[in-house]
């Protein structure tokens, strides 16, 4: 099996001054080369902890996390983030914002600028490189965030809510977006979301986590027929609202445990 993720039986444990939480306990799941899997539970049940552990930016308390066949330790350019929030830097073009990466990393070479415009284009931003992020829609914003961070070139992609805070139509639009150019690209991808709808639509699999301590609940393939599908398409399938409801029903009992 072509697996390029993998947790190991994580566990997190967040120690403060006078406490320790226990947010993540024995996980473990692997993920292969071009699946698109989502990760939703109930608030507080892990999923930001577990994708600041695959990019690098925590250390596992126990366990291993394994990126291509490596152990995670440090952020690698092999990983790119995405967030909810674009923290595109409001005195940059939109150009400047989505080469920052490369600048920082001392890869930006007339290549990788071309490289960085063309995604741009792709993306419906060509007209806008030199404009500045206010200038710009949240969705805009969102898929100049999108360039940023595909312009490193990572094989893999975390994406924690990136859409959450965009009008219905506008999230609809960029769902099918960002599947198509990461299919397009064979990455990989792991999308936090707490909108069921959003994760059946767009997923490969979906793996449902329960909280206190966030751990392993369940999880669901999706058809090929529908994982297959843009988001939209998805959507309208007769095998959609049958599949919603059974994560639907997982979520609920996950979630239920805590009360
Ligand atoms: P989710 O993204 O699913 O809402 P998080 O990963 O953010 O969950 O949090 C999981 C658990 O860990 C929660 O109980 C949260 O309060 C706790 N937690 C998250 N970050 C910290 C931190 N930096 N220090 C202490 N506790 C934290
Ligand atoms: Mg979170």
């Amino acid at each position: 099996m072509d697996t390029v993720l993998e947790l190991r039986q994580v566990t997190q444990v967040y120690v403060n001054d006078s406490r320790a939480t226990l947010a993540v306990e024995d996980l473990s799941f692997a993920v292969k080369r071009g699946e698109f899997i989502s990760l939703v539970g109930p608030s507080g049940c892990g999923k930001t902890t577990v994708l600041s552990m695959l990019a690098g930016l925590l250390k596992p308390t126990r366990g291993e996390v394994i990126v291509g066949g490596e152990r995670v330790l440090s952020p690698s350019p092999r990983i790119g983030y995405m967030l909810q929030q674009d923290y595109l830097f409001p005195w940059r073009t939109i150009l400047d914002n989505v080469l920052i990466g490369l600048e920082l990393s001392g890869r930006k070479t007339e290549q990788s600028i071309a490289f960085t415009r063309s995604l741009l284009h792709e993306l419906g931003l060509g007209a806008f490189e030199k404009r500045m992020p206010h200038e710009l829609s949240g969705g805009m914003r969102q898929r100049a965030a999108l360039v940023r961070t595909l312009a490193m070139e990572p094989d893999v992609l975390l994406l924690d809510e990136p859409f959450s805070a965009l009008d219905m139509a506008i999230k609809l639009q960029l769902e099918d977006l960002v599947q198509a150019t990461l299919r397009k690209r064979g990455k990989t991808a792991v999308l936090v979301t707490h909108d069921l709808a959003e994760a059946a639509a767009m997923s490969d699999r979906i793996i449902v986590l329960a909280r206190n301590p966030g751990r392993y609940f369940s999880s669901f393939r999706i058809p090929e027929a529908m994982s297959s599908a843009l988001p939209t398409e998805a959507r309208r399938m007769s095998g959609f609202q049958p599949i919603f409801d059974r994560i639907w029903e997982a979520l609920e009992i996950s979630g239920g445990k805590e009360a």
